[in-house]
């Protein structure tokens, strides 16, 4: 590859977990320190008929874990995912030497209640939160007083690739809630959990957790209509604009005139 040492790393992916038919997780050496802050993201690139296509990702891993975690969703029509798809251990990708993003948790405000909200993939930085805060728990620097709930949706259960551990967290985490949801109920069958989408469970956990506009910060990340919606369900609730963070993954194509 022709990208310049000075900007980029060489990373090289270390291991991949296919989640779904479009959807995978990797991890990735990038050969060198890179310091991030949890829910910062990654630009990663491939090279392609003499240009770098790059785009940013999410980083999953916590800063304290030696290698990169990227949780993937291939979008057939785009242009770097394809490639990235096929990819496997071994293979070396182009990362931006530095992390980018300010969505990171809000530690310094007073709010002690942090919702997050998030689809398939928009889970990535939460698992970084909890990774993060659940270490500095375990070693006594951290005492619990900051709560974390996070609603987590995808169209079906296959699809949530950190479902399990998110589970086995709160499940020993008094600091943690979590709650999956799946809004393809009919393509899913066995699902015992809760349906519809972010927006329809909103209201009824917000209400059950005692979160509103004074005492909670709220994080969207992933689809872009969901963050939308959603935005619009805390505004009712009183969230002001202020303790909403957004981390919207892409720009719908605006729809062909016909
Ligand atoms: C801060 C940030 C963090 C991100 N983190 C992640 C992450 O952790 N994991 C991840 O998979 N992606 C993440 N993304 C999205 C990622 O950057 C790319 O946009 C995505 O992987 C698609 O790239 P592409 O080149 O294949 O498609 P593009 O060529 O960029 O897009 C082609 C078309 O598909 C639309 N599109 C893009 N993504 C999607 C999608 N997921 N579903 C439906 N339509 C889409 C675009 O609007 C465009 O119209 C993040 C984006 C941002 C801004």
């Amino acid at each position: 590859m022709q990208f310049s040492e000075e900007k980029f790393f060489r990373a090289r992916i270390t291991s991949r977990r296919n989640i779904a038919d479009d959807l995978w997780v990797v991890h990735v050496d990038p050969g060198a320190e890179f310091r991030f802050a949890p829910g910062q993201y990654a630009t990663l690139g491939v090279e392609a008929q003499d240009k770098l296509v790059e785009r940013a990702y999410s980083i999953v891993s916590a800063p304290h874990e030696k290698e990169l975690e990227i949780f993937i969703e291939l979008v057939p029509q785009g242009e770097l995912t394809p490639l990235l798809y096929r990819l496997d251990v071994g293979a070396q990708l182009s990362m931006r030497k530095v992390p980018k993003g300010r969505f990171t948790l809000d530690v310094k405000s007073g709010r002690k209640n942090h919702l997050l909200l998030c689809t398939v993939t928009g889970v990535a930085p939460f698992v970084s939160y909890i990774r993060s805060f659940e270490k500095e728990w375990r070693e006594g620097k951290f005492d619990g007083g900051h709560r974390l709930f996070v609603i987590n949706a995808a169209s079906r259960s296959w699809e949530f690739g950190y479902r399990e551990e998110f589970e086995r967290a709160a499940a020993s985490i008094p600091w943690l809630k979590y709650i999956a949801t799946i809004s393809r109920p009919w393509e899913d069958a066995d699902w015992k959990g809760e349906v519809g989408r972010v927006e329809d469970l909103l209201r009824k956990y917000a209400d059950a957790w005692e979160l509103d506009g004074t005492n909670t910060t709220a994080y969207l990340c992933g689809h872009p209509q969901m963050i939308e919606n959603s935005k619009g369900i805390l505004q009712r609730r009183r969230f002001a604009k202020d303790v909403i963070r957004e981390e919207v993954y892409w720009i719908p194509a605006k729809e062909a005139k016909t």
